[in-house]
């Protein structure tokens, strides 16, 4: 730290991202990334947009807003666009969160809630989890503040039923509630229907994942307009041009070809079952998830044990050091050939203890 560091931030644990390492080729099962390529239309309209890298990108996304608004049934106005959904939650945070009205989120969500929180200086909350890490809607009813919800949550993967999330937002119609849906593409029913029922529903989602664009960058949010004013009202008081030309491109052309990242998004779903399946003959258990990743644990093997053994033969999964959840580790869904090399360390790994 500088000496010229301001002492509002002296303090900051920043987020820890999963290592994304460059010092040999390994198996990347740490970050939830899509094993498969963007769609060829989602390259073929980046290469277009480099050649007109000379001028600033759209600060509006008009072209974008308009095919996500085709593709969800929703009106633009209703939609914004952020450099990853991070940045959305981001704003989230500085938009509906103040010194009487704390961010509320279980103890066990994506690690950034509480980061978010601290970086715009305003109180949070983490409210436990179930034992069995379920998450109850009567824990938040009653308790003042913005509520965070990832759905599926992460990194259990355990899904909110669309019922509990109605319940939720009609217990306090006078509080914001962000669901984040980076994972609902790989099975989940999404509360986007929600958003016309509900002025104080934002629907935070991403194009990192069921999209294969985690590099390029790409989030939206969802909310009835007058929320999506506020965001905007940030959006254009930190950095207009907060997604990049080539990446509103990419997601115009991802969605021209959507039925491909569907049907990827299939395929992850059926090497998550299968992985279950034999994670579960070698002695793994976990929470049943609904996301791109599964949150496993082993009775002869420590969390910490299990992730460095698979770093040394080459594969990362993302261990999470922290009370309640130092046993599990999360892995990341891919190939089927992937998975094979997965259950095959694990194997080895198994036999040597
Ligand atoms: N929400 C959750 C629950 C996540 O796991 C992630 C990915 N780390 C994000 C949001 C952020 O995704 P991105 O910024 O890539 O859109």
């Amino acid at each position: 730290m500088s000496r010229f560091f301001t002492d509002r931030f002296r303090d900051l644990e920043p987020y820890v991202p999963g290592e994304q390492p460059r010092d040999r080729k390994y198996l990347k099962l740490n970050t939830n990334e899509s094993p498969f390529p963007p769609s060829l239309q989602a390259q073929r309209r980046v290469a277009e947009a480099a050649k007109e890298l000379q001028l600033y990108s759209d600060p509006e996304g008009t072209a974008l807003r308009k095919k996500l608004a085709e593709r969800f049934d929703l009106s633009p106005e209703e939609i914004i666009l952020c450099n990853g959904s991070d940045e959305i939650l981001n704003f989230s945070f500085a938009a509906f969160c103040d010194e009487n009205t704390p961010a509320l989120f279980p103890d066990i969500t994506y690690g950034f809630y509480p980061v978010f929180a601290r970086v715009n200086r305003l109180p949070y909350r983490e409210i436990p989890l179930r034992e069995d890490f379920s998450l109850h809607v009567d824990d938040y009813i009653g308790v003042k503040g913005t509520v965070f919800l990832a759905n599926p949550n992460a990194p259990t993967g355990l899904v909110l039923g669309l019922d509990e999330i109605r319940r939720l937002l009609e217990s306090d119609r006078d509080r914001v509630v962000v669901a984040d849906e980076a994972y609902v593409d790989f099975g989940n029913e999404s509360a986007l229907p929600l958003i016309r029922s509900y002025d104080n529903l934002l629907v935070v989602r991403t194009y990192s994942k069921s999209r294969s664009m985690a590099g390029a960058r790409l989030g939206f949010a969802v909310g009835d307009p007058a929320l999506i004013r506020d965001l905007n009202t940030l959006r254009y008081s930190t950095n207009p041009y907060n997604v990049d030309s080539m990446t509103l491109a990419a997601g115009l052309g991802a969605l021209e070809d959507d039925a491909y990242n569907m049907a990827n998004c299939a395929v992850i779903v059926e090497n998550r079952e299968y992985l279950y399946r034999e994670l579960k003959k070698l002695g793994f258990s976990g929470p049943r998830s609904a996301a791109n990743f599964v949150f496993v644990k082993h009775p002869k093997l420590g969390g910490k044990v299990l992730y460095l053994a698979l770093r040394q033969r080459g594969i990362l999964v993302r261990h999470f050091d922290k009370e309640r959840i130092r046993d599990y580790n999360r892995i990341t869904v891919g190939t089927r050939e992937q998975m094979d090399a997965l259950l095959k360390a694990l194997r080895e790994i198994l036999e040597e203890v």
